[in-house]
């Protein structure tokens, strides 16, 4: 295991705080008399949710193979983004790395804690170059590396992701927001070996709850309660807890869904091949293309006009869209339009 002192990267009026403790959620009863919260005692959704999110942790911690108490719930994984930087980040002393182009989320919410973000750019294929990792971790101080694989906007994985966490001197965050469509493993096998790591999965992609906002991080179970520490001590709604919990146990439907939208993938790829001003599609390991066109304003306006949105990565990705795979009838749509160009 790597030798790492967590503690000394932790803000100090961290380590200080004392963490909002629900009495009623971290204690045992068999029928309590609830007067503790001054909650109504009409109605359905009168009481507060869970602040631990005891049943979902369990949940997860069965499917995933991780003790409960490795495991943080947050307000979709942006919240945990940005609970991470507060546990870890100064406000106008520490810095961030993130890669260029990723998630723009990363250095969003560092700018609001008042940190600095170092940007580590990617080579053509959107991969790292591990010499300029290398010289951008001793030029800098930095506290966080964001790595997100499959990376949004680029779509690929990032290869040898152990490199980075075992070679970098803070928190490294593997942001998995697509593994479900990666076949790939996830880095949550590394975290006996690296107390350094956090990885980060969503319930808003694969499994088609983003309007619940439910994110989770896995990692040390000091780090997991530092996260505890700073969050809002009911961050996740009751609803939403809920539904993830439905939906856990429909990983089938699940399952079919993910499978729907790799089979969108392959028909796509097809189709794209008749398409005249596509200039290049970039392999992808998520459910989103990146996609090089002749005339990437043209395209854009033109698919804007037959209200078909896409995020237009123009001009930091030179003449790219993004574009989201959709079901058949909208990829229809999709095809029919840039056809047409
Ligand atoms: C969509 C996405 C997320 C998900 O954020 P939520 O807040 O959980 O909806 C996280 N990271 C990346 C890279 C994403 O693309």
């Amino acid at each position: 295991m790597k030798e790492f002192n967590i503690n000394s990267l932790v803000r100090k009026n961290i380590l200080e705080l004392q963490p909002y403790i629900s009495f009623r959620d971290t204690n045992e009863f068999e029928n309590p008399v609830l007067l503790d919260s001054n909650e109504s005692p009409f109605g359905e959704l009168n009481r507060y949710p869970d602040s631990t999110q005891k049943e979902l942790k369990q949940k997860l911690s069965e499917i995933k193979n991780i003790s409960a108490s490795q495991i943080a719930v947050g307000n979709g994984s942006d919240e945990l983004i940005d609970l991470i930087i507060k546990v870890f980040c100064e406000p106008k002393k520490d810095s961030i790395l993130m890669m260029n182009p990723s998630f723009a989320m990363y250095g969003f919410y560092a700018s609001i804690n008042e940190n600095n973000v170092v940007k580590l750019n990617l080579n053509e294929n959107f991969e790292i170059y591990k010499d300029e990792f290398l010289n951008i971790i001793k030029e800098n101080q930095l506290k966080i590396f964001f790595l997100c694989s499959p990376n949004n906007p680029t779509g690929n994985c990032i290869e040898d992701i152990e490199f980075y966490i075992k070679n970098f001197n803070g928190i490294v965050v593997v942001d998995e927001a697509y593994i479900e469509f990666s076949g790939k493993k996830s880095c949550t096998e590394l975290l006996e070996k690296y107390p350094n790591l956090i990885v980060l999965q969503t319930f808003s992609k694969a499994w088609g709850m983003a309007g619940t906002r439910v994110g989770i991080a896995y990692s040390s179970q000091e780090i997991i309660k530092l996260i505890n520490t700073v969050k809002a001590p009911y961050n996740v709604n009751s609803l939403s807890l809920n539904k993830i919990i439905e939906i856990i146990n429909k990983q089938e439907v699940v399952n079919s869904n993910i499978e729907n939208t790799l089979n969108e993938i392959s028909w796509l790829k097809n189709e794209f091949q008749s398409v005249k001003c596509i200039k290049k599609i970039y392999p992808t390991n998520a459910n989103f293309f990146l996609i090089e066109f002749e005339n990437v304003e043209k395209v854009y306006d033109k698919l804007l006009k037959n209200e078909i949105l896409t995020s237009k990565r123009s001009p930091q990705i030179p003449n790219c869209i993004r574009i989201n795979v959709g079901n058949r009838k909208e990829n229809t749509q999709l095809i029919q339009v840039l056809k047409s160009i």
